[in-house]
């Protein structure tokens, strides 16, 4: 094991001198096999790297059913039928949860696959996500009693938040991992190293906001916030 991420303090709980491992911000099974080089790594201990992974065992299996990144259908067609074998459970729930939906595209409505995402799974590896992103590109670790929201909007949503915020931050984060597949901008708030925003596109642009009963405007970003204060009320998904 690598010396690097052993005995640091871990950047999931924050509690010290306790990783045991280098955990990978974003589990290598969600890019197909030759896009694995270089994903962040973080100091994780075995406790957190055991609880992200049976979010990430999910997710690695679902996700790539929303997403319109060419590796999602890869990803799709490569790994997970092999994930899903394994996890027949899984597998049954996918199948009985999967229907069509109408969604406006570029102007066009176009027929999609919907699929009911685990909303508490999604949120739960997110915000596991973005504590490890905030180590890795500022070197810090959120505090545990910090709160970390999750939102999706829609675009109208966006244009109001995106305009509220503000123009300055102490650093922003811009990063692209596994050819495109996972892409994200990052602000760190000037006044407190620990608060702050983010904005994920993953598999460029997965399916996730929306009403799977019509035709609808969805969205494909998802916004991350820590802060100190419980999270705002928009930033519970
Ligand atoms: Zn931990």
């Amino acid at each position: 094991m690598s010396k690097a991420f052993k005995g640091k303090t871990c950047v999931y709980c924050a509690r010290v001198a306790c990783s045991s491992t280098g955990d990978h911000v974003f589990a290598r099974e969600f890019f197909p096999k030759n896009k694995r080089a270089d994903l962040p790594k973080v100091p994780a201990c075995e406790a957190c790297n055991q609880a992200k992974s049976r979010l990430e065992h999910y997710l690695t299996a679902v996700l790539p059913f929303a997403g319109r990144h060419a590796d999602a259908s890869s990803v799709l067609n490569e790994m997970v039928p092999p994930r899903l074998a394994k996890n027949r459970r899984l597998h049954a729930a996918l199948s009985a949860s999967q229907g069509r939906a109408w969604v406006k595209q570029g102007g066009m409505l176009r027929p999609t696959l919907t699929l009911h995402l685990d909303a508490q799974q999604f949120e739960g590896l997110l915000r596991y996500v973005v504590r490890g992103l905030v180590a890795f590109h500022w070197n810090t670790v959120v505090p545990s009693d910090y709160a970390v929201g999750v939102a999706v909007w829609t675009e109208e949503g966006e244009r109001l938040i995106t305009a509220a915020l503000p123009k300055r931050g102490r650093a922003i984060a811009r990063a692209t991992w596994g050819d495109g597949a996972f892409e994200y901008e990052g602000a760190q708030a000037i006044d407190d190293p620990h608060l702050s925003i983010w904005r994920l596109h993953l598999y460029g642009g997965a399916v996730l906001g929306g009403d799977s009963a019509g035709a609808t405007d969805t969205n494909s970003r998802v916004w991350v916030m820590t802060s100190r204060e419980a999270v705002p009320d928009l930033f519970r998904y």
